[in-house]
């Protein structure tokens, strides 16, 4: 596991969970590459191999692990790999990809590096253990495709080398794993996307990292910012961070480079994520039913709702992002009252079930319904991926890239090979 607010001095191996509690899964399997190249580990015994079997089933039952092909019962099994070369891997079927959102799928996913399985309150959890640069060449390409100009992802790599290393988060450290594989973290689908050309230019930013004041940077970064880029303090409270502040994404014409003239709508689902559906990040609408609404506020709240009469937005960061909306409803006695939903996070989980675009729109009503006119897609704070693909279609490097999302950042190179 990385140690919080130390910079490593040489490549650290990173635990990123692959399955987490919620997934609520019981039942897997992995498949090796080959059966030569993987050792064995359970609660009592270290296995030089695994007995020429290249599928093994797993299944949890009574709070133990079975894996009946080899006739096993054990509380934790490991299948690690002799070397660390690039042709070894464990495929995965029924991954989560997108967990809890919209685009939710489940895919086969192909790993690198060591697998463990391991109960926590009686849920299954799978880890993968790697080296970390072997991790970002995944990411670079499950974040946005393979597809991407490589200025684009050198800026990725080097983006979510920092924020990785930073560490600040911390969202899964109770579980024993550094990350988890999804948007939650940073999106890791293995090295199912990779490619001889996108392996060797993520190699071209091995070690690099973003610094600000002798600290690697927490370089926060979402979709599309929609034309002008979050204050860090407007999505999670705290401080201003002087690198996370809200920045322009205008070109020296006046056009933003996420703006669908810089990359067609029809052309951009080139070059995002496999598991994104949608084509629309700059401008977007939304209808909000009535009815829905009031079912989500109800249980989440816990307060009885007949009417939804009015969305407002009572505050907002400079991207346009609401950070506070008044709800005014009537309640079941017919009274008009007022809640207040006072975070981005919150706002776009209450607007939708599949959580909102992003939470900057205007409001109207439309049939007892409301209509969002929105831009942008997710928090909108640090770098920009669409526009940053927009820069890179631009011509311009991987430093103009970074030092225009994270002003006042330096790149620098903190371990070598
Ligand atoms: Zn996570
Ligand atoms: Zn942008």
């Amino acid at each position: 596991m990385l140690i919080p607010g130390e910079i490593p001095k040489k490549e650290p191996t990173i635990r990123v969970g692959i399955v987490i509690p919620k997934d609520e899964i019981k039942e897997t399997h992995v498949l090796l590459s080959d059966t030569e190249s993987y050792e064995m580990e359970t609660d009592k015994k270290h296995y030089p191999s695994c007995k020429n079997q290249r599928k093994i089933s797993i299944l949890l039952k009574d709070n133990k692990l079975f894996l009946p092909d080899l006739e096993l019962e054990t509380s934790i099994v490991s299948f690690i790999p002799h070397l660390s070369n690039d042709a070894s891997h464990i495929t995965l079927p029924n991954m989560l990809a997108g967990r809890g959102f919209h685009w939710e799928k489940k895919i086969t996913v192909k790993y690198w590096g060591k697998i463990e399985f391991f109960i926590i309150d009686g849920k299954l959890i799978v880890i993968n253990e790697l080296p970390l640069e072997q991790y970002l060449k995944c990411v670079s390409t499950s974040e946005m495709s393979a597809m991407c100009p490589p200025e684009f992802l050198k800026a990725q790599a080097i983006v979510a080398r920092s924020w990785l290393l930073a560490n600040i988060e911390q969202k899964h450290q109770n579980l024993g794993f550094d990350i988890c594989n999804d948007d939650c973290c940073q999106r890791y689908q293995g090295i199912n996307n990779c490619n001889s050309d996108t392996i060797s230019i993520v190699n071209n930013t091995y070690g690099k990292v973003l610094i600000y004041k002798n600290n690697i940077c927490d370089a926060r970064y979402s979709k599309s910012c929609g034309g002008l880029t979050e204050k860090y303090e407007n999505v999670w409270g705290g401080d201003p961070i002087p690198y996370l502040t809200s920045i322009s994404d205008l070109n020296s014409k006046g056009v933003a480079y996420c703006d669908p003239e810089m990359i067609p709508e029809k052309s951009v689902k080139r070059y995002i994520g496999n598991v994104d559906e949608n084509d629309k990040y700059f401008r977007w609408n939304y209808v909000v039913k009535q009815e829905e609404l009031i079912n989500t506020i109800q249980q989440t709240l816990q307060i009885r709702i007949s009417k939804i009469l009015e969305l407002n937005p009572l505050d907002k960061g400079k991207s346009g992002r609401i950070i506070k909306l008044g709800v005014d409803y009537l309640n079941i006695k017919n009274e008009v009252q007022t809640l207040s939903i006072n975070s981005e996070y919150e706002i776009r989980n209450i607007l939708s079930k599949s959580f909102l675009f992003s939470s900057a729109f205007t409001v109207s009503k439309l049939n007892g319904d409301f209509l969002l006119e929105g831009k942008g897609w997710g928090h909108g704070v640090g770098l920009c991926q669409i526009g940053a693909l927009g820069m890179a279609f631009s011509k311009k490097k991987v430093y103009d890239i970074l030092s225009h999302y994270y002003p006042k950042s330096t790149i620098k190179t903190i371990y070598k090979v």
